[in-house]
């Protein structure tokens, strides 16, 4: 496959402080890339970039053949992107704000079955602010469809959500990429990572340490001689409450 998204020596400075310290990576078409790291790694600062949305300091960045620095309007065609709050016009329905975004893009989009595909079709004609904290997610999720995109950057997108909300939030990235959507997501679930990403890089301190596949980066580690601590027992607590409280989204 070949490289959607090409990153060379990416520089991004505040002030003096060096937040990303010349990382470079390619994420290929048509897979599920993750950036994971501890907080302040760089991870967004790193995304926002790709984004369009900030500028960086130095070196290149090629989204599908397009130059970030001579064709920013070409890559935000192409991309869905997650919008932050404030994005949401407070006085305007899921539905109208869908209709609204679909009108900027000059796209045709039927919101309810959009608002469908993230289980929110009963909202549609509540206010972004009158959801809960999963719902808000899974409507911004909603949001970076509406143009349709190549590439759907997700921040952090299950923060917050409880474990059923989550594993259905994993289908739904998985049924994007069968679509043929490359997805780059950031996040500190390791098992949403493990899950979900066909190749991780490792972000720390504004550099990456690793990249590769999961299962590449535990054989790896293996090979060193590491053994866990603990037994692991075939289930954990969050089998038992998943059993329990079953796999269907909740709080809708
Ligand atoms: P998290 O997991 O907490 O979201 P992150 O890996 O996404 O972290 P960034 O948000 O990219 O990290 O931040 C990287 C570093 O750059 C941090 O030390 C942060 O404080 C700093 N930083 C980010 N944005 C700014 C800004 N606008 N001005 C100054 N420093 C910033």
């Amino acid at each position: 496959m070949s490289a959607i998204i090409q990153v060379k020596n990416l520089v991004k400075k505040y002030g003096n402080f060096e937040a990303v310290k010349g990382i470079s990576f390619e994420v290929k078409e048509g897979e599920i890339f993750g950036l994971l790291g501890p907080n302040g790694a760089g991870k967004t600062t790193t995304l926002e970039i790709i984004e369009t949305l900030r500028e960086k300091t130095s070196g290149e960045v090629i989204v599908d053949g397009f130059d970030l620095d001579k064709h920013p309007n070409e890559i935000k065609n192409i991309i869905g992107v997650q919008l932050q709050a404030a994005g949401y016009y407070p006085n305007l329905n899921l539905k109208q704000i869908i209709d609204l975004f679909a009108g900027l893009y000059n796209r045709e989009v039927d919101a309810l079955a959009l608002l469908d595909t993230v289980n929110l079709r009963d909202k549609a004609k509540n206010k972004f602010k009158e959801l809960s904290g999963g719902q808000k997610q899974r409507f911004s999720i909603a949001t970076t469809l509406i143009n349709d995109p190549k590439i759907i950057f997700l921040d952090e997108p299950t923060t917050g959500l409880d474990p059923q909300a989550r594993r259905n939030l994993w289908e739904l990235i998985k049924q994007l990429r069968q679509r043929g959507c490359t997805v780059v997501i950031t996040t500190h679930y390791m098992d949403e990572a493990e899950e979900l990403c066909e190749r991780v890089a490792i972000v720390d301190a504004g550099q990456i340490i690793a990249l590769s596949t999961p299962n590449d980066l535990i054989d790896e580690l293996l090979a060193t001689g590491f053994q866990r601590k603990k037994e692991v027992k075939a289930a954990n607590l969050e089998d038992v409450f998943l059993n329990m409280t079953g796999r269907e989204w909740r709080e809708s």
